[in-house]
C-alpha cells in the first residue's frame, strides 16, 4: 500500500510540474491516462492545477481545465481561489478568463479575510485591480453589494484595498482606486497602527507618488490616527524626509481634484486625463518648492517632459491661453465654445480642499461669458495646416477676427483679470506674452 501511495504521489507532482510550466501536451496526455488528476490537490497547501496555473499564467491549461466544468472557485489550504492567486502574481489573462468562467469576484481568503481585489492593490497589479473593478461593475456584486462598497471592502483587520496600495507604494493601484470611489480618508480597525488613513500608510511606506495622489484627492493632512498622530509625524518617524515636507501641515496646500462638480465627474476620457496631468504637474510644482533648500529637493523633471512642453509653447503662438498668455488653448467649455488652456481650467475648479462646512460648492462659470458651464472637452486642434503657421501670422487679421470672436465678449476683461489675479499658475509673462498683451489691450479698448 505504501508503494502504491508513494507512485501515486509521483504522479501527482509529475501532473502539477507539469502544470507549472505549462507542458499542455504533457496534461493532456496524463489527465487522458487518468481524468481523477484534475480533482487532485498538493499535500500541504491544497493547491488544485487551476490554482497552480493562475498563479503561472498557463493561460492554456487554466481554459482546458476550465472548459472541463472545474469550479473556478475552487480553494486551497487559505481558502486563496485561483482568481486570488492570478491577481497576487498579476496573471491578467488567466484572471479574466477566471472572470469570464464565472469566478466570484467576492470571495474571502481565511489568512487576513482578503478578496482579489485586495490582492491586486497589495501586489501592485494596476491591470488586474482595473479588471477586478471593471467585473464589478458589470456583475451581481455591483447590484448586491453596490460598487462603491466593493471598492471599500474591508479585510479581517479593516484595511481597504486602498490602504494596501499606499502602504505598499503603488500609485498606479492608488489612483485607480481613488478614481472609482474609494474613500480617501477611511481609517482601519487594526491594520498598520488602528486609525491610519491611507495618507498614513503612505507615510510609513515612504512612497511620494502615493503622497501626491492621495493629497490632490483631497486627503486630509491633520486627521489623527488611533494614537493620535498625523501622518507628518510618521513619516518623521519612519525618515522619509521629503514625504514629511509634503505632509507638513505648515507647508502650502496642494490643488485638490474638484471631483464634486458635476461637469468633473462627467468629463470624458480625454478630457480628464488633460485635466488631471495639469493638477499634477501643479503639484509638482508645489513641491519643488516646499522642497527647496532641504536636503530633498526633486530631480528636475525627465527630459521627455520638458520637450513636450516646449512643442506646445510653439505650437501654442496661434492659439494661447486668454487669461495667463502662457499656455496653448486645450479645453472648450460648452456650450458657449470658450478656450482656454488646462492650467486656467483647473485654477478655475480647483479651489483649495473643500471646506466640510460648505460642503456645497458654487460651481464655477465661463470666465469669458458668465454662462454655465455644461461640460469641458478637449478644444479641437487646428488642421495642420494652420498648425504650420509661423509666428509672422500671429498678428495677422484673420487671427486677430478669430481671437476675438471666441474669446471676447464686451464683459469679459474683469471676470478674466480677476481669474488670473487668483490663478495659482501666475508668472505671467512667458515666451510671446508680450506681444499678445499689447495685442489685448487694443482689442479691451472700447
Ligand atoms: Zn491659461
Ligand atoms: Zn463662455
Amino acid at each position: 500500500m505504501g508503494q502504491g501511495l508513494s507512485c501515486a504521489a509521483t504522479q501527482e507532482h509529475g501532473f502539477f510540474s507539469a502544470v507549472q510550466s505549462g507542458d499542455l501536451d504533457a496534461v493532456k496526455t496524463m489527465l487522458e491516462r487518468d481524468p481523477s488528476l484534475i480533482h487532485q490537490t498538493t499535500a500541504y497547501d491544497r493547491q488544485s492545477a487551476l490554482h497552480i496555473a493562475a498563479a503561472n499564467g498557463r493561460i492554456e491549461i487554466l481554459s482546458m481545465i476550465l472548459e472541463r466544468s472545474v469550479d473556478p472557485d475552487v480553494v486551497n489550504r487559505h481558502k486563496q481561489t485561483p482568481l486570488m492567486l492570478a491577481a497576487m502574481h498579476g496573471k491578467i489573462a488567466c484572471l479574466i478568463k477566471l472572470i469570464e468562467a464565472g469566478a466570484n469576484i467576492l470571495k474571502f481568503d481565511s489568512l487576513h479575510e482578503r478578496t482579489c481585489l485586495h490582492y491586486a492593490a497589495y501586489y501592485g497589479h494596476s491591470d488586474c485591480l482595473q479588471a477586478v473593478l471593471s467585473a464589478a461593475q458589470s456583475s451581481h456584486v455591483a447590484v448586491s453589494w453596490g460598487y462603491a462598497r466593493f471598492v471599500n471592502i474591508r479585510d479581517g483587520r479593516g484595511a481597504a484595498p486602498l490602504h494596501l496600495a499606499a502602504r505598499q507604494r503603488r500609485p498606479q493601484c492608488v489612483r485607480i482606486l481613488l478614481d472609482n470611489g474609494a474613500l480617501v480618508c477611511a481609517s482601519t480597525g487594526g491594520y498598520g497602527c488602528p486609525g491610519s488613513t491611507p495618507l498614513h500608510l503612505a507615510a510609513r511606506g515612504g512612497s511620494l507618488d502615493c503622497i501626491r495622489e492621495l493629497l490632490a484627492w483631497g486627503a486630509d493632512r491633520i486627521q489623527r490616527d488611533a494614537s493620535g498622530r498625523i501622518p507628518y509625524l510618521v513619516a518623521l518617524k519612519h525618515k522619509h524626509g521629503a514625504c514629511a515636507a509634503l505632509l507638513n501641515p505648515s507647508a502650502t496646500e496642494p490643488l485638490v481634484w474638484p471631483s464634486p462638480l458635476k461637469f468633473i465627474s462627467e468629463l470624458n476620457q480625454e478630457a480628464k486625463a488633460l485635466l488631471e496631468r495639469a493638477l499634477m504637474d501643479a503639484n509638482k510644482e508645489r513641491e519643488k518648492n516646499i522642497l527647496k533648500g532641504t536636503a530633498y529637493s526633486l530631480p528636475s523633471p525627465s527630459h521627455s517632459d520638458s520637450g513636450a512642453d516646449d512643442n506646445i509653447s510653439e505650437a501654442s503662438d496661434t492659439e494661447v491661453c486668454c487669461i495667463c498668455f502662457e499656455q496653448v488653448c486645450t479645453i472648450e467649455v460648452q456650450d458657449c465654445g470658450h478656450q482656454m488652456c488646462a492650467q486656467c481650467t483647473l485654477a478655475l475648479c480647483c479651489h483649495n480642499k473643500p471646506n466640510p462646512t460648505t460642503a456645497c460648492l458654487n460651481p464655477p462659470v465661463c470666465p469669458f461669458c458668465r454662462s454655465s458651464i455644461v461640460r469641458l472637452v478637449v478644444a479641437k486642434v487646428k488642421d495642420s495646416e494652420d498648425a504650420d503657421l509661423d509666428i509672422g501670422d500671429i498678428g495677422s487679421p484673420k487671427m486677430r477676427k478669430a481671437r476675438k470672436s471666441r474669446n471676447f465678449s464686451s464683459e469679459e476683461s474683469s471676470s478674466f483679470k480677476g481669474l488670473s489675479g487668483m490663478s495659482p499658475f501666475g508668472k505671467m509673462g512667458g515666451r510671446g506674452s508680450g506681444r499678445i498683451a499689447a495685442e489685448n489691450e487694443r482689442v479691451d479698448k472700447p
